[in-house]
């Protein structure tokens, strides 16, 4: 008989075939052992392999627990998760890869502190398996957010693993962003964040849809999406430059006056005036990217397009019985 889901997990998939048969095994294994009611949901992010089929089997195989959302191209993997969001019916929401560096196993410890009283719980990454130059530009990365965004208190932003209330999940959903970062999203609306510590794998099979270049135009999403920091750089170091040229021009009026004219130093003044113009460039690309942000969103086209979903409709059984999975919060 159909329940009405506790647990609502929800996974973006772009490219998959080989990991899909492994997830479903790993997955429904570990929920089973929950012995909660719980829904899968899978959105093809415009996958070019064989995904989309095999998602329609998983499905097939238990359409009252797996649903899946099938996007018409590739809108990225935060829209993916979001088509989510709009649909989940659980209580407790978790979001992870289809790659499985996120073990399934460690989906009853997100589940526990969210019992707990938690409303968000973040993830960071014990004994991280990732290529080299991967780890340092996630070090780094990690350090320069948090020196820029205080706020968002988080160890390790790049682990998907994690789980969201139904309240902190609708709120995300209800932002109508399309480009966003769920993990700092949820954050800026949680009242009692936590972090707990998972297992990370290599990718089992597959390659990573992330190439160096999409990496930072992950990262500018993340911190235009969430700090104004590097537009009030450019104002610091614009203030800093006019006061330094001002003094070079009051040094040079005088210079004339007392030494008379010079045409020495001409190549030292062409350095100083690329390395400017180095500067404003830069900037003005800075600018560029919050402005090409705010035009992607007034234009209010929509943020992914939905070619079907292949679900059970939720029936008027499930709707009266949905008060019975309330999370259980603990006594404050
Ligand atoms: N993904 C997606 N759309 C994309 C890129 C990735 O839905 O355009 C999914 C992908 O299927 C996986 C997750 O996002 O479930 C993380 O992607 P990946 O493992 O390639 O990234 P990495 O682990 O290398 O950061
Ligand atoms: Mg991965």
């Amino acid at each position: 008989m159909a329940q009405n889901p506790y647990i609502s997990i929800v996974i973006p998939v772009h490219n998959e075939q080989e990991v899909l048969e492994e997830l479903y095994t790993r997955l429904t294994d570990s929920l089973d052992k929950l012995g909660k009611p719980y829904e899968i949901i899978l959105t093809n992010d415009g996958s070019t392999d064989n995904s989309s089929q095999l998602l329609r089997q998983l499905h097939e195989r238990r359409p009252n627990q797996i649903r899946v959302i099938e996007f018409n191209g590739n809108f990225g993997q935060h829209m993916a998760i979001m088509a989510g969001f709009e649909r989940v019916r659980g209580q407790i929401v978790i979001t992870m890869d289809a790659d499985l560096q996120n073990p399934p196993e460690e989906i009853g410890k997100l589940v526990a502190a969210m019992e707990a009283g938690h409303d968000v719980v973040n993830t960071y990454r014990e004994n991280r398996q990732d290529t080299w130059w991967r780890l340092q530009v996630s070090k780094w990365h990690n350090r320069i957010r948090a020196w820029m965004m205080p706020k968002l208190k988080m160890k390790d932003e790049g682990c998907m693993l994690r789980a969201y209330s139904r309240q902190i999940v609708d709120l995300m959903a209800s932002t109508g962003e399309s480009s966003t970062f769920i993990p700092a999203l949820a954050l800026t609306y949680a009242s009692s964040p936590t972090e707990v510590g998972v297992a990370h794998a290599e990718r089992s099979a597959g390659t990573s849809s992330y190439n160096f270049y999409k990496l930072i135009r992950y990262n500018f999403d993340l911190v235009t999406g969430f700090s104004v920091f590097p537009l009030q750089v450019f104002t610091m170091i614009g203030l800093l430059i006019s006061m330094c040229s001002f003094a070079f021009v009051i040094f040079l009026m005088l210079r004339r006056l007392i030494v008379g004219p010079e045409v020495e130093g001409v190549f030292t003044l062409f350095a100083i005036m690329f390395f400017l113009l180095g500067i404003v460039l830069f900037g003005l690309g800075v600018v560029g990217e919050y402005v090409g942000r705010i035009y992607q969103e007034v234009r209010k086209r929509p943020r992914f397009v939905v070619k079907h979903v292949l679900e059970r409709p939720v029936t008027a059984e499930l709707v009266s019985d949905r008060h019975d999975y309330e999370v259980t919060k603990a006594q404050a």
